[in-house]
């Protein structure tokens, strides 16, 4: 079982010829609300990848909270301890506007209520293949749940954005860190991905940063670097691309599969979901990451 301790957002995505200045009122053309956040996506990933996968987090009080668990549940991830929290469901607002430029207001809600694993949410972590980490909760949460994982001995993959100063404390219990090629940067001081792997190594066991349609790079303290390409595609929607890859690849990892072959899988799924509009629908199942490599 892969467990996330995560965020769950509700995306809601207004289309308009242009962005509203303050004070003004204009009609927009759409309006779609999407399921995400980013601890909700990687867990939903790694459960169409073909895991047992276990969500804890919070959701609010309120309708987007309960269409958030089905979402969760409909794709398989087991919801049994989510939270919910008393007032909103975190949400993202989002202006699109013609040009594709945007603007967003995040509203953390129920995540940022999210406190340390509980004893039950322990209990499931200790008994995890592998946990995964992002940076939407509260920074004591997150530390808290990566300690309580490498004190079990389970392996922690973090995904370390939205981009913020990184506590020893975390670091210390994290396996492997995967940030993008800016997270990357904006941690080390590096603007060279190579650099950077070599700064990041000296503080985790393993690293790969993800280079968009360049694919990612991947170190180990052991001395093993790997640069694997993206599977070339035509991008229709790169919306989610890095969760699916962290998803994926948290599935390879608990599968006991090295490191070349779990980056491959993690670069196929990444890809089949690039091609696809959406975020958590645009992720592929199993069959199809399988179908992809043979
Ligand atoms: P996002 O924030 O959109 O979820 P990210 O910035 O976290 O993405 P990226 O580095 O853009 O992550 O992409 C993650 C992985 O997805 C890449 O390592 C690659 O394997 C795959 N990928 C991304 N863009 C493309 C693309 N255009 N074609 C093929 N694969 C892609």
């Amino acid at each position: 079982m892969i467990t996330v301790f995560g965020s769950a957002n509700m995306d809601l995505v207004a289309y308009v010829g242009r962005a509203p200045k303050l004070g003004e009122t204009v009609t927009g053309r759409d309006f779609r609300t999407v399921p995400g956040g980013k601890g909700a996506n990687q867990a939903i990933a790694a459960a169409r990848a073909g895991a047992p996968v276990t969500f804890l987090g919070a959701v609010g009080e309120d309708a987007f909270g309960a269409e958030m668990r089905d979402t969760l549940a409909g794709a398989g991830v087991d919801v049994g301890l989510l939270r919910r929290a008393p007032g909103v469901s975190g949400i993202a607002h989002i202006v699109v506007d013609d040009e594709g430029g945007n603007s967003i207001i995040v509203v953390p809600g129920a995540n940022g209520t999210v406190t340390g694993p509980t004893a039950d949410e322990r209990a499931v972590i200790a008994a995890s293949r592998a946990l995964l980490l992002q940076l939407e909760l509260p920074m004591p949460a997150v530390t808290a749940a990566a300690r309580a994982a490498r004190e079990a001995g389970v392996p922690v993959i973090l995904t370390p954005a939205p981009a913020q100063p990184l506590p020893e404390a975390l670091l210390d219990a994290v396996t492997l860190l995967l940030p993008n090629e800016h997270e990357a940067a904006g941690i080390t001081g590096a603007a060279d991905p190579g650099a950077a792997l070599d700064k990041l190594l000296e503080r985790v066991e393993e690293a790969v940063i993800t280079l968009g349609s360049q694919g990612a790079l991947y170190g180990s303290r052991a001395g093993e670097r790997l640069h694997v390409p993206a599977v070339p595609v035509k991008a229709v929607d790169t919306t989610a691309a890095g969760d699916t890859f962290a998803g994926a690849l948290a599935v390879a990892r608990a599968e006991g599969r090295p490191a070349a072959e779990a980056l491959r899988f993690a670069a196929a799924a990444a890809a089949l979901s690039v091609r696809r509009e959406g975020a958590s629908t645009s992720m592929p199942l199993r069959a199809e990451i399988d179908a992809e490599l043979a």
